[in-house]
């Protein structure tokens, strides 16, 4: 199917990006990499009447470090986070878990703010950002706010963000030495959205863990967190695994509720 006529804006600011935002009052939504809205609007699943193009907002794009943080643009794409020295060398958890997302073609398009604002629970970058105690950037006609990436994602493709603001940029604090990283992803083919996947980040004796893939959002689990900090060997994992229970994994055409809890395992 081809998508509903739309007209195309394209702001050559971030104000002016905010401003037609406003102006229609929640029937134009911002365009970054495509990848995920195009296929929607195809689909007949989102027909907005404007689409606001983000290309030309260079508020939204770079990399840059900031204290003991990267501020990541919204418009960085998949494939420039791959390639970048600042990432390659400050967030490991990043070059790990990237050549998972889709392939090639969709990583040259797509976009870190797209992935955060679409939040799907199947996702890679809202866990990503969970763990990595992310701070995300927004804009919108009242001006700038932070939110921490713990209270963003809200549930199935649901966030934080208000209908008027934009992603600016995402705050990723640089991994410390004594840090140590770990991602893995099931999936049906190398790829694909994932069936369940976990990242984790260990600071000494602190353990955060976040899931994407088997609930209706990206998600830490407080109580196997606790459980694991302190003691993060084989045997308290496989003590740990009832804690499991504490998600409402979600069952699908894909993969049953109890096969994702297995999985997540
Ligand atoms: P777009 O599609 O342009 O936008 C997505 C949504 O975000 C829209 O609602 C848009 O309005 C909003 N938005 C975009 N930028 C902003 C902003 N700055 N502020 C506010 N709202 C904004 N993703 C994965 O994570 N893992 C996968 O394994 C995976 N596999 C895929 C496989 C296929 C075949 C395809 C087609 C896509 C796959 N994707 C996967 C999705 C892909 O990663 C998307 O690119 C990404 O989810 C959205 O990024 P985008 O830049 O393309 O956003």
């Amino acid at each position: 199917m081809k998508a509903p006529d739309f007209d195309y804006l394209r702001p050559p600011t971030l104000t002016a990006a905010i401003a037609l935002l406003v102006e229609h009052d929640g029937d134009a939504v911002a365009l970054a990499g495509g990848q995920s809205l195009m296929a929607m609007m195809n689909f007949r699943v989102a027909a907005p009447e404007a689409l606001i193009d983000l290309a030309d907002v260079t508020e939204l794009q770079g990399i840059t470090r900031l204290g003991d943080s990267l501020r990541i643009g919204a418009m960085t794409r998949y494939v420039e986070l791959a390639h970048a020295p600042e990432v390659r060398a400050d967030l490991p958890l990043l070059i790990m878990a990237l050549p998972h997302i889709a392939h090639d073609a969709i990583r040259n398009r797509g976009t870190i703010g797209g992935s955060l604002a679409l939040a799907d629970p199947a996702a890679e970058m809202p866990a990503l950002m969970l763990v990595l105690d992310a701070t995300i950037e927004v804009a919108g006609p009242d001006g700038t706010r932070l939110i921490k990436a713990d209270d963003f994602f809200l549930g199935i493709y649901e966030t934080a963000l208000a209908s008027d603001e934009l992603i600016v940029a995402v705050h990723i604090p640089v991994a410390r030495p004594e840090q140590r990283f770990a991602f893995h992803e099931l999936a049906q083919r190398h790829g694909d959205y994932a069936l369940a996947g976990v990242a984790v980040a260990q600071s000494g004796a602190h353990v955060r863990i976040a899931f994407f893939g088997v609930a209706d959002r990206a998600m830490r689990l407080r109580t196997l967190e606790s459980a694991l900090s302190n003691a993060p060997d084989g045997a308290a994992v496989q003590a740990a695994l009832p804690l499991l229970d504490g998600i409402e994994f979600n069952g699908d055409t894909r993969a049953s509720a109890g096969t994702r809890q297995r999985l997540a395992g």
